[in-house]
């Protein structure tokens, strides 16, 4: 019988940012994730490949750059090779449970490979509703509003007054609201993706598998479990929670009435984090409960971060490539390899497949163009490649062509360098992040002549391979998939 794991689980926590597992200062974010580094690879430098999902998720599962079959195309390509395609051809069981992400989709090939891929979004047969839908009459009122406020915004001082009049209108009509954490949410949390995930376990264990959860608790607006919330000592209530939500949502307020939301919001996002550090220790559980846990490899990690006013901005739009939105947890069990050890050595996400594959003994298919460093953990030796992470500059709608076609970004990080290009603005910063992790004091043009040129260099190989090793054929059929999708008609599909 062959040693080593048999099968995987990989987590994904939409939003979490580095910074924010085994946070000790306060409140415990992470007692669960924490408890696991003892027998784990704990990744302290791990780097979205792009930002945010949309961009991430495909040099997470395919092992490719976001870009790389062109700005235009979007998803996983039809026929391209994923950890899913690949494990199922292996005879493995797949399954995805997805926690209402609409850019996690089957039209746009998240589900090839996975015997069972459920995402919950309205409309999919769930017992979860998301809270927009609670009201057509709210909705009717929203439409209405919408074209107000456009007509009140064609004159720049009556848009601004406009705004303040509508923002206090909804403060009074929140206190007036008593609606519960639960019924806000907008997304299923934690504790719906683990059941429909256990009861899935239980039917589909028996051989090897592929289990992948991406949990949404973190992500905005900010209504975590009311439990995870009194579990962190927080007293915020649901009334308070959509205060803060419609605040921080709004756009053109000063950063200062911001600064005074900021705590709050940060409150509610570590709950959500909390929840989900929950129940991934529920999950975890029963794989020990089912006698698997020493037969599963486990790599929980997050598609991007998310910002609070760290560099003035809030979300996660792809407008930078701060360490608040690329850097992610990761954190990596392989049952008898793994001896509790932190890596500093930077690696990319695009880097996860290979490695999980090599981990698993499995050939990882040509397509992924990932390395894999499993050899180099094994053995306790670095490595220094670069890191690299692209998207299209301020693309925050990827179902509409003409934002995917913008500018790229691009960072590189190596060593304690990091090298922020904006291809929009023309512009590039080169930031040391030991002695400036927070990215605050770009290196004086002029310095570090060096360390610029050999990061300019590794940008300028990453830009000329991706061309020169495009595959046209994903190009293509991704392509002819998205006329399909817009114009509802079977088109031929290339050779
Ligand atoms: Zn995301």
């Amino acid at each position: 019988m062959k040693a080593g794991p048999r099968s995987l689980v990989l987590i994904t926590v939409d939003c979490l940012r580095a910074d924010r597992v085994s946070r000790s200062d306060k409140q415990m974010t992470t007692p669960f994730l924490d408890s696991l580094a003892g027998d784990s690879f704990v990744f302290k430098n791990a780097y979205a490949s792009g930002i945010p999902t949309y961009y991430s998720l495909p040099a997470l599962l395919a092992s490719r750059y976001p870009l790389a079959l062109g700005r235009d195309v979007i998803g996983i390509a039809p026929g391209e090779s994923t950890i899913a395609t690949e494990l199922k051809e292996c005879g493995f069981h797949t399954a995805a449970f997805v926690a209402g992400n609409p850019y996690v989709c089957s039209a746009d090939g998240y589900s090839a490979g996975f015997d069972v891929f459920r995402n919950f979004l309205s409309g999919d047969e769930t017992e979860f509703e998301p809270a927009q839908n609670l009201s057509s009459q709210q909705s009717i009122r929203e439409r209405a509003n919408r074209r107000l406020s456009k007509a009140c915004h064609s004159l720049p001082a009556l848009g601004a007054a406009y705004d303040e009049i509508y923002f206090q209108y909804c403060q009074r009509s929140i206190c007036n609201d008593d609606a519960s954490f639960d019924k806000l949410r907008r997304f299923p949390s934690a504790d719906v993706i683990v059941d429909c995930a256990l009861a899935w376990l239980q039917q589909n264990s028996a051989g090897p598998f592929f289990l992948w959860l991406h949990l949404m608790d973190p992500h905005a607006p900010y209504y975590p479990k009311a439990e995870a919330l009194e579990e962190m000592g927080s007293e915020i209530d649901s009334s308070e929670a959509r205060l803060v939500n419609s605040l921080w949502a709004r756009e053109g307020l000063s950063s200062r009435r911001l600064h005074k939301k900021r705590g709050s919001v940060e409150a509610l996002y570590d709950g959500g984090v909390r929840w989900a550090d929950r129940q991934i220790d529920r999950l975890c559980n029963k794989l020990v409960e089912l006698n698997l846990w020493d037969l599963c490899a486990l790599a929980i990690t997050a598609d991007h971060g998310e910002e609070f006013m760290d560099h003035g901005g809030k979300f996660h739009p792809p407008v930078n490539l701060h360490e608040e939105l690329i850097r992610v947890p990761l954190l990596m069990r392989v049952p008898g390899d793994s001896r509790g050890r932190d890596v500093n050595r930077p690696i990319g996400l695009i880097d996860l497949a290979p490695t999980l594959f090599d981990a698993l003994d499995i050939p990882a298919p040509a397509g992924f163009r990932g390395r894999s460093c499993w050899g180099k953990l094994k053995n306790n030796e670095d490595w220094d490649w670069p890191v690299l992470t692209e998207s299209a500059y301020g693309c925050t709608n990827p179902f509409r062509a003409e934002t995917r076609l913008a500018s790229r970004m691009l960072s590189v990080r190596k060593g304690v360098y990091k090298l922020v290009m904006n291809f929009a603005t023309g512009s590039d910063h080169l930031f040391e992040l030991r002695s400036d992790p927070g990215e605050v004091n770009p290196l004086p043009a002029g310095t570090a002549g060096d360390v610029r040129k050999q990061l300019l260099q590794c940008a300028k190989k990453h830009v000329a391979e991706s061309l020169k090793s495009r595959d046209l054929g994903l190009r293509f059929a991704s392509q002819a998939r998205q006329l399909r999708s817009e114009w509802g008609r079977e088109l031929p599909r290339p050779n």
